[in-house]
């Protein structure tokens, strides 16, 4: 007998554990059924009712328990989900979209701001299948440098790389993850690039990719609404990043260059630049 799947497309879960990750980066903790099988880089949008419906990547998914997201504190929704407390409930869809294909070899991954969140389960994979992995974790300063505990515990007693980059040089090396990545890129050859961050910095990790020949896999974040391919309000060239991303390959990414960290949507959908 063919038996129904419960979707179950909207559903209200309790926030069990927040930490504050920056001075303006906060993680909640919730326990759903569907994101236990989600996969690194999918998305959920989160909805604060009265208020907004907004897309954020799960920071940690885990297959028999708790799943989390991070929120960098922008506008109304996120400084809304900031002000939350334990035992606050939130609505929740998805997890949407696809993501990244973990790839057994030699990787670095580099991540900026609260890009680095859907790069942390990401890492858990690429360990399970033994790849050499580097991290390059971006910030502004020193007090902005997110999970760089939680990565350096992943990596105990193994031989894997972090490397952190300021804006300020506050702490690790000073300047952009584009330009640590392009200096590692002149004495190592990496099999895959994977990044999460601001468009016009995956833009340069990009650019860097394509020079050295190597495949990559971008989380783009645009502007998601309705989450199932219909608004078109997250719309890059011929893609619509709530459902042909989030995650983008290198041979798509040529197919829309000339918007690719260069030009976004508004919340009306007009073209304006980076
Ligand atoms: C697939 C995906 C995953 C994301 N994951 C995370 C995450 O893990 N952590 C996190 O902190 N943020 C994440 N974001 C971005 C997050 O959704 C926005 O910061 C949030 O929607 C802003 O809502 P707000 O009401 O606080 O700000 P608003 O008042 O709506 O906007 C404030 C500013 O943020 C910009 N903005 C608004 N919505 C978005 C958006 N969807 N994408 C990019 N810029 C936006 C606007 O242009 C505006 O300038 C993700 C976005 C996408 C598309």
């Amino acid at each position: 007998m063919v038996s129904l799947i419960n979707i179950d497309p909207r559903r209200i879960v309790k926030i069990k554990e927040i930490c504050v990750e920056t001075p303006t980066v906060k993680s909640f903790t919730f326990d759903d059924k569907q994101c236990r099988g989600a996969r690194p880089g999918q998305y959920v949008m989160v909805w604060l009712p009265g208020i907004d419906e907004i897309p954020m990547s799960l920071s940690m998914i885990n297959h028999l328990g708790l799943s989390r997201i991070t929120v960098g504190k922008i506008g109304e929704a996120t400084k809304a989900l900031h002000e939350m407390k334990i035992g606050d409930r939130l609505g929740l869809r998805g997890p949407f979209g696809n993501w990244f294909i973990p790839y057994q070899g030699r990787v670095i991954l580099v991540g900026g701001g609260t890009g680095i969140a859907p790069l942390i389960p990401l890492t858990k994979d690429l360990m399970g299948l033994e790849s050499d992995v580097t991290f390059v974790l971006g910030a502004k300063t020193l007090q902005d440098v997110l999970f760089l505990n939680e990565l350096q515990k992943f990596f105990l007693n193994k031989r894997y790389n972090i490397i952190v980059t300021t804006d300020d040089g506050s702490m690790g090396l000073k300047g952009l993850v584009s330009d640590a990545l392009e200096d590692l890129f002149k004495e190592i050859n990496y099999d895959m690039v994977y990044t999460c961050g601001s468009e016009p910095m995956m833009r340069k990790v990009f650019d860097i990719s394509e020079t050295y020949k190597t495949p990559i896999q971008t989380c783009v974040e645009r502007i998601i609404r309705c989450s199932i391919g219909l608004c078109g309000s997250c719309t890059i060239g011929k893609f619509r990043i709530c459902k042909d991303g989030p995650i983008l390959t290198s041979k798509q990414l040529r197919e829309v260059l000339d918007e690719f960290g260069k030009f976004k949507r508004d919340f009306d959908g007009k073209r304006i630049s980076f």
